[in-house]
């Protein structure tokens, strides 16, 4: 499949989400009750200060919004999986909420998000979508700058423990300073963007990576955080 005709197809794909939108109109992607994307009181819901994540290893301070469990969770699963576009504005301005109280961003910050699985054409970049809405709630202050990519294909997390985690991950990514746009001057630093912290091995892999390609790393942020927020510790992925 050539360029054109996979640009054609994502064109495509779009259209008939928006139109499939417009036609049958989805209900609140929590409650399933009041309409959609999101009603006022599950929104209500979703607001708490963010907080900073248990510590897991090899991982820099990591920030999240709220519990990957309950309506965050499921609020989340809606955008990512059932393809629910609209919700790409009340999260980007979650994790813009998370970023602020960070104190990390300013103009020498770069959101470096975990890039996406699968091949191009079918990629749909949650977590760039949910980057991009967050430096627009942050009043500019950084840029993103998509500078990691899988260095080989990875198996998928999901049923691994942590320590197979932690292994699947290592060497998975590699950093490309030149995505920057210009050199990596002295006082640019990163601040990894994902959705969901689990055992934390996938920002781990990227702080090493963006480490290793000269870019310091400051921190993440995440919309939720599995195991902390219920009290649990952290454990498998979803
Ligand atoms: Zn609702």
């Amino acid at each position: 499949m050539n360029d054109a005709i996979r640009r054609t197809r994502r064109v495509l794909e779009r259209l008939f989400s928006v139109l499939l939108d417009l036609l049958l109109p989805q209900p609140c992607a929590a409650c399933s009750v009041a309409p959609g994307p999101l009603c006022g009181d599950c929104l209500r819901l979703l607001e708490r200060r963010p907080r900073q994540c248990a510590p897991r290893p090899g991982c820099p301070p990591v920030w999240a919004a709220g519990p990957y469990s309950g309506v965050d969770r499921r609020v989340l699963l809606a955008f990512k999986e059932g393809g629910a576009d609209a919700l790409a504005a009340p999260l980007g301005a979650r994790l813009a909420a998370v970023y602020a109280v960070t104190g990390w961003s300013g103009p020498d910050t770069l959101l470096v998000p975990v890039p996406g699985r699968g091949p191009p054409w079918r990629r749909s970049r949650p977590v760039d979508r949910l980057a991009a809405v967050c430096l627009e709630r942050s009043a500019g202050a950084g840029r993103v700058a998509r500078l990691l990519r899988y260095r080989r294909r990875a198996r998928p997390q999901v049923g691994l423990g942590r320590d197979e985690r932690l292994t699947n991950r290592r060497g998975a990514f590699v950093a490309d300073p030149g995505a920057v746009g210009g050199p990596v001057r002295s006082g640019l630093r990163a601040v990894v963007v994902d959705d969901v912290l689990t055992t934390g091995a996938t920002v781990a892999e990227a702080a090493r990576a963006l480490r290793d390609a000269g870019v310091p790393v400051v921190g993440a942020v995440v919309l939720a955080e599995r195991g902390w927020w219920d009290g649990g510790s952290p454990g498998a992925g979803p």
